[in-house]
């Protein structure tokens, strides 16, 4: 039994649905450390939790409604500001004792920058085979401005470390060493924003790559066009639209063996524009939940 509670603090209730039969569990990581360009995502974990008191708990793309379904919600991970090393040491350990406590709850972690998925990944090591990744960027860099471990590098230690496969969606923005690394690992692949005449392509190796695997989900809300997500740290125009990712998605959990972890990382309300970002990151969960129950229960 690993001591870990005492690492998180009690905060507001995600979509504010503290009752009703509990299937997800809600761990905030308000860490943004390494971010390089715009500060701001340490604010997320709390503005997805009130954006999503206001939407309705519904899911559209299963015609479900949730009103009947709560969250354990546990508030969000006391992280040392500008401490990395200790903060991800932290984030380690409580992924750790969640799934200990709760092994059949999936646990949803709002970020924070998506350094923090480095350190789920390697709690979860033995239970995932493949960590499909939304992004509009690679994330692949060996280090970033001398930096080991930073959000522009976190699937590269996933990979290299972790020896994990990832699958990235949404990707449209590499350097030249990311594109070589690509090339020359047979452990990422990556699918770009589908044009329409690929559709159906995409969804074929979607499920090619995820079927009867134990899959752990991470999105950057970046992988989405900045027009519907304008509040991110790294905008990077031509993105999925929302539907296009939630389409992804119901293609991943439901061709998936197994979901063992969900991230919904990078929103950053101090770029945002009438919380649209914060919006849609609480209704991705919402759906997700949808997904979860249609799939599994
Ligand atoms: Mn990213
Ligand atoms: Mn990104």
């Amino acid at each position: 039994m690993t001591a870990w509670r005492h690492l998180v603090g009690r905060s507001g209730v995600f979509a504010c649905q503290d009752s009703g039969n509990k299937l997800l569990g809600i761990i905030g990581l308000p860490m943004d450390w390494t971010t390089s360009y715009v500060p701001g995502t340490r604010f997320a974990p709390e503005k997805i939790r009130s954006a999503a008191c206001n939407i309705e708990l519904y899911s559209f793309l299963t015609g479900r409604e949730l009103e009947s379904y709560g969250y354990i919600d546990l508030g969000d991970v006391s992280l040392p500001n500008g401490d990395v090393v200790e903060s991800l040491r932290r984030i380690k350990i409580v992924v750790k004792g969640f799934t200990e406590d709760y092994p059949d709850i999936i646990p949803v972690f709002l970020g924070g920058e998506h350094l923090v998925t480095y350190p789920i990944v390697k709690a979860l090591r033995d239970e995932i085979d493949l960590v499909v990744v939304f992004d509009a960027h690679g994330d692949l860099r060996d280090d970033y401005l001398g930096v080991k471990y930073s959000h522009a590098t976190v699937n590269r230690r996933i990979v290299e470390e972790l020896n994990k496969r990832v699958l990235i969606i949404g990707g449209r923005a590499f350097s030249r060493e990311e594109i070589d690394f690509i090339k020359n690992s047979n452990e990422v692949d990556v699918i770009p924003p589908p044009l329409h005449s690929d559709w159906s392509k995409v969804l074929n190796m979607i499920r090619r790559a995820t079927k009867n695997r134990s899959v752990y989900i991470s999105i950057d809300m970046d992988a989405i066009d900045p027009g519907y997500a304008p509040g991110v740290s790294n905008p990077e125009p031509l993105g999925l639209t929302p539907s296009e990712l939630l389409n992804i998605l119901r293609e991943i959990v439901y061709s998936s063996g197994s979901i063992r972890g969900f991230d919904i990382v990078e929103v950053n309300p101090l770029r945002d524009v009438n919380n649209v970002t914060s919006i849609l990151a609480g209704k991705i969960v919402i759906e997700f939940y949808g997904l979860i129950l249609d799939r599994f229960y």
